[in-house]
């Protein structure tokens, strides 16, 4: 995929003076509940009105959408109130009826993008469409996945694209519903800074009361936009209830929200973070050479276990190292993750130079 300023042209084109904003409920339940919130939403910054048609639930018996009848509710919504109208599509069939029904903005949902085929087919059935076509994460952290969806629906002519940032899956508990990793939102951004990137707190926080945090660290790293769920009776809702927020707290949010510049001109601005650039790579520079530093005393660990015959692993030792660190780190202002993250990752590093040794 070239590296094109084409690819944001859609999204230019807008002139809005904030980030776009797509809003609706997580899914069409009825016509009065769909018609109720679109009048909400009507008169604020919301671009694009969402409703899933089609829902994919993780396991059988839940509400999985009332089907194409919801698409004839969302013409309602643009012809009533003037929102254009977005919906998720995951074969074909769900493309052709979209498409018949003039839906404005279709997203490919993220457990299709983890499928090749689907997407294949998705993007057959789009080629050369003019609307606009949404990619959201895989469920798995895997950026090529992510791209490689992209790409196909790129070399199937289509030219209005974007991405939606939704989390990723995890074993692990965690206090998000789907853990936001934005290191790889981060990457994907530095690879194709001109593909338009949406960020979904809804499905990232899975909980209301965490929206606003998450949608403030997508505008801090430069996101084009927001997907955010929203319903009249979010309690009620259908589907993904806990996450749901109601127009009136989604105008609150957008309104609350600081929106960041990319950059400034100012040359106090410019003299001042250059000058903190300066110091910044003075550090990392420290710390690629303090890390060194102790793999070669790790070498020597190595090559002392060698000679006694020791295994490389000692899970005493290392869980001291741990406790030791985390404490260390959170009295310096480092949270747990991030300390337990580093630690792993160097030891980590520290056996692969012992086991080079030990096999040597
Ligand atoms: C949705 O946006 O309603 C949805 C099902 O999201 P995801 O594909 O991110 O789970
Ligand atoms: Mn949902």
């Amino acid at each position: 995929m070239e590296n094109s300023k084409q690819l944001r042209t859609w999204l230019d084109d807008l002139g809005l003076n904030h980030p776009l904003v797509i809003a609706g409920p997580c899914s069409a339940e009825t016509e009065g509940q769909v018609m109720k919130i679109a009048h909400e939403l009507k008169d604020t910054d919301v671009n694009y009105y969402r409703a899933g048609i089609w829902k994919p639930r993780t396991r059988p018996g839940n509400f999985e959408g009332v089907g194409a009848l919801g698409l004839k509710w969302l013409q309602k919504v643009k012809q009533d109130t003037g929102l254009k109208t977005a919906t998720e599509v995951a074969n074909r069939a769900h493309v052709e009826l979209a498409l018949e029904h003039d839906i404005d903005l279709l997203w490919i949902g993220a457990r299709s993008t983890v499928s090749p085929f689907i997407v294949q087919e998705i993007a057959e059935a789009l080629e050369g469409t003019d609307k606009v076509v949404l990619v959201k994460n895989p469920v798995n952290p895997d950026l090529s996945l992510w791209l490689g969806a992209v790409e196909r629906l790129h070399k199937a002519n289509i030219s209005k694209l974007g991405v939606i940032h939704r989390g990723f899956s995890t074993y692990e508990k965690s206090k998000y519903r789907n853990i936001p990793e934005w290191q790889l939102a981060i990457e994907l951004q530095t690879r194709f800074p001109d593909l338009p990137i949406i960020n979904d707190p809804s499905h990232i926080t899975g909980n209301r009361d965490m929206i606003f945090d998450v949608s403030q660290t997508a505008l801090d790293l430069n996101f084009d936009g927001l997907i955010i769920e929203t319903h009249h009776d979010p309690e009620n809702a259908w589907s993904d209830a806990a996450q749901q927020v109601t127009p009136k707290t989604l105008v609150q949010i957008m309104n609350d929200l600081r929106i960041r510049k990319e950059t400034d001109e100012e040359a106090e601005y410019k003299h001042k973070l250059s000058n903190l650039r300066a110091q910044i790579d003075i550090i990392d520079n420290q710390l690629i050479e303090t890390l060194s530093k102790r793999m070669k005393v790790s070498d020597g660990i190595g090559e002392l276990k060698k000679q006694k015959n020791v295994a490389v692993l000692q899970s005493n030792r290392w869980n001291q190292i741990l406790g030791a660190m985390i404490l260390e780190g959170e009295s310096k202002g480092l949270s747990e993750e991030f300390v337990l993250k580093m630690f792993k990752a160097i030891h980590q590093e520290s056996i692969n130079h012992q086991e080079k040794i030990m096999q040597a």
